[in-house]
Order: structure tokens, then sequence, then C-alpha cells
């Protein structure tokens, strides 16, 4: 559910004519609704009521410091991959002891940085990785909690590029190994094991998955008590999925309830680091239509954003509804709805029967608040939009459209280029 919605033909956010919006701050630009983003943390967390356990906003799906910043004040921690993402939590005030560490590929700088923080755990990805946060924490004189990322092996049956638990993926060490990582672990002076990690992939949309991880990660938890090793939190990772078209993925509180179960007769703690599932629905990517074309094969509407503004359809072809901002009739048209950028992958949508947009109209591209300006750049020296966030009737502009000052900000010209 969402807050983006129709009122005389007309879309509102809240309580917010978008075309206003778009007449203020010129298009392209991507909106978040504050009632949204709320509901859907709330809506989250709440469905574990009862068990402990910490929400970690995972901050690669949307890191705009607004989000940030209100997921903080609604309790949220953070679940980072990155010092930029690092820098970013601490900005938005978040609590060190509230952010977990992911990724496959920690630099020295970003581990001495989340070290110096004082950062809830690291959830470590490779053997030396661990001896290398070791290494770090010892001469930081700090210790270092972790955890390990286990790849569970299980198929969480969503696009391969977003499945993260298969043994052919980077992610994660095989549960095997794991137990030799936990041994070594042990045997280090400057870690400290606290947690177990998994997080099997992302967009979700079945309950399944996440149960097998949940076994394979409580097997693991058991082995580990044998040997003497006691794990305290139990980290799920994020994952699960939101409506893009015709999906149904489970209401958290369906994905809740099969996670509580398993872990009822446990003194474990819950950690989780939902991303996609707060703020995809939460924000949508507003365009104008500027040239339609005509093909011997194919119906163009050609629209000033384009990949570098929102990727997922290129990368990944994932489907985003489009719909108009202001409804003008019921005419309908097939066509491609492609970007300004000079590639053919450059579309958002591909054969899709979509209003007759003329030049000039808006278009809504839904369910773009994840991965959505999180992944878009600079390229084709295109300028990054804005972002807006919408509270009731009131909008603020919380990210400035980038001028083209900024885009040779920081590039200089050697002394060996005569000019
Ligand atoms: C991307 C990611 C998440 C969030 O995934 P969603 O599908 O957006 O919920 C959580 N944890 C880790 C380690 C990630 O890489």
């Amino acid at each position: 559910m969402h807050h983006f919605t129709y009122h005389q033909n007309e879309l509102y956010c809240e309580d917010v004519p978008i075309k206003k919006i778009a007449k203020e701050v010129g298009t392209p630009f991507y909106i978040y609704s504050y009632a949204t983003l709320k509901r859907h943390f709330f809506a989250f967390d709440k469905a574990f009521e009862g068990i402990k356990r910490l929400v970690c906003y995972s901050a690669k799906a949307n890191s705009n410091h607004a989000i940030l910043t209100l997921l903080k004040s609604l309790g949220s921690g953070l679940d980072i991959v990155s010092g930029g993402e690092l820098y970013r939590g601490l900005k938005a005030g978040i609590s060190p002891d509230r952010i977990v560490y992911s990724g496959v590929g920690k630099r020295i700088d970003e581990i001495d940085y989340a070290l110096e923080s004082g950062i809830l755990m690291f959830n470590i990805e490779s053997l030396e990785e661990l001896d290398l946060i070791d290494k770090r924490a010892g001469l930081l004189k700090k210790k270092a909690a972790v955890a390990i990322r286990v790849n569970p092996d299980v198929d969480p049956q969503t696009h391969p590029y977003i499945s993260t638990g298969l043994k052919k993926n980077k992610f994660g060490i095989d549960a095997k190994t794991a137990i030799e990582g936990y041994k070594a672990a042990r045997a280090l002076e400057n870690i400290k094991i606290i947690g177990i990690d998994c997080h099997i992939g992302s967009q979700i949309t079945q309950v399944q998955p996440f149960k097998d991880a949940l076994k394979s990660l409580k097997s693991l938890v058991t082995e580990l008590k044998k040997i003497g090793i006691e794990i305290k939190y139990l980290d799920m990772g994020g994952g699960l999925g939101i409506t893009y078209d015709d999906e149904s993925p489970p209401h958290p509180d369906e994905y809740a309830k099969v996670i509580v179960e398993l872990l009822k007769e446990t003194d474990l703690q819950l950690i989780l680091e939902p991303g996609r599932v707060i703020v995809g629905n939460a924000g949508i990517l507003v365009t104008r239509a500027l040239f339609r074309k005509t093909s011997s094969v194919k119906e163009f509407i050609i629209v000033d954003a384009g990949m570098n503004d929102l990727l997922r359809p290129t990368l990944y072809d994932a489907f985003h509804a489009i719909w108009p901002v202001v409804k003008s009739g019921d005419e309908f048209v097939k066509a491609d709805v492609v970007g300004p950028i000079c590639e053919s992958s450059d579309f958002l949508a591909v054969d899709r029967n979509v209003s007759d947009f003329k030049n000039g109209d808006l278009l809504a591209v839904m369910s773009a608040g994840a991965y959505g300006f999180a992944m878009s750049s600079n390229y084709c020296s295109r300028l990054k939009v804005a972002e807006v966030m919408v509270r009731d009737d009131r909008f603020h502009v919380v990210t400035k459209r980038q001028d083209y000052e900024d885009l040779i900000r920081g590039e200089s010209t050697p002394p060996f280029i005569n000019i």
C-alpha cells in the first residue's frame, strides 16, 4: 500500500498534486511519501512484536539523507556495505551500535572507520577478511564484533542477478567452511564472535527460501554450541519482495510468522536488513514525454528520464508500472518508453500498453523508491535528478538537482596538456 492515488484524474502523492511539484521542480525527479515510508517501516517492525529484534534498514536501497533521518527517527538501525554508507548513517544520527556492516570487499580504510566508529558487528564474507579485521582491530586496540555471513545454498527463486545465497554466488561462506571460520575466529585475539548472518537475495516473493535459510542457520548455531561457541545475534538479511506488477509477495506479518515460529525456542536476538520492502513502493520517478516516434515495427515514447536515472529495467529487465500524472481519456498505445541515452538498452518499458502520452505529458514510473536514485549515474553527462519528499500537503526538495558545474567538480587539467 502506498499514498500515490488519483483524485479527479490527477495523481497525488499524499495531499500534493504531482503536477504542482513538476511545475516547481522541473523533470525528472523522484518523490518519496513520508506516510508510506513510515507505514512500511512500522508494518515491518511491528510484525516481529514480542520478540527481541533490531531492524537495520539496508542503506543501499536508498541512502538519501532525509530518508535515513526519517527511518532513524522511527527507530531503525542500518545495514551498510561501504564506508560511504557508514558516513551517511552516522550523519543521519544512527547510533553505531545499531549498524551492521556486510559486503565482500571491505577495504582497510573502511574497516578502520567502522572499528573507530564502534559499529555493532561486521558480517564477515571470507576467511581472509576475518584475518584482516583481526589485524586492524589489534592495531587500533579495539575488539571487532563479528558474525559470519553464511551462504546457505538456497534458491530464492528471483532474478539471477539478485540471488545471493547460492553456492555459485560470491557472497558469504558455505556452511562447512563457516564452522572452520568460527573456530578460527575464536582463536583470534581481537575478534569477538557475536552473530551469524545470511542474506539470500532480493525481491523474494515466497516464504519458503527464508524458512530454508533460517533452518540452515539454526542448525549451524546448534553445531557451534556443541563446540562451545555461543551466538547472540541471528541476522536474517533482507530480501522480502514487493509488488511491481502482479507479484504477490508475503505480507511482513506472514514473513515474520515463519521466522518467529522457528526462533521462539531459542534465545537468539534477531536482526533484519529490509531495504526494498521499506522504500520500493514509497517512491516514484516522474518524467516528461519529449517526443513520439513511429517506426515500421515500433511506437516510441521518448521521455526525459533514462537508464542513468533508473537502471532497473535495463539491468534486470525489471517491470515498473507507468501511470499518467493527469489522466486524459481512455486512449492506450502499445509502445516502448525510452530515454535520451545513446544505448539501445535505455528503456523504462518495452512493448507496454500505456496511456497515449503526448509531448509534454507527465509520466509516473511507479515503485521506484528502491534501487532507483541509489543506482543513478552521470552517464552521458546527464545531471542527477532532484529528490522530493512529501508529507501531507507539504513537499520539500531533499536533494537538489545537479547543475552543469557539478559535472566537472573535482576534475582538473594536467599541466602537460598545452592549451
Ligand atoms: C541489498 C542487501 C539487503 C537489502 O535487500 P532488499 O532486497 O532490498 O531487502 C540486505 N542485506 C544485504 C547484505 C544486502 O546486500
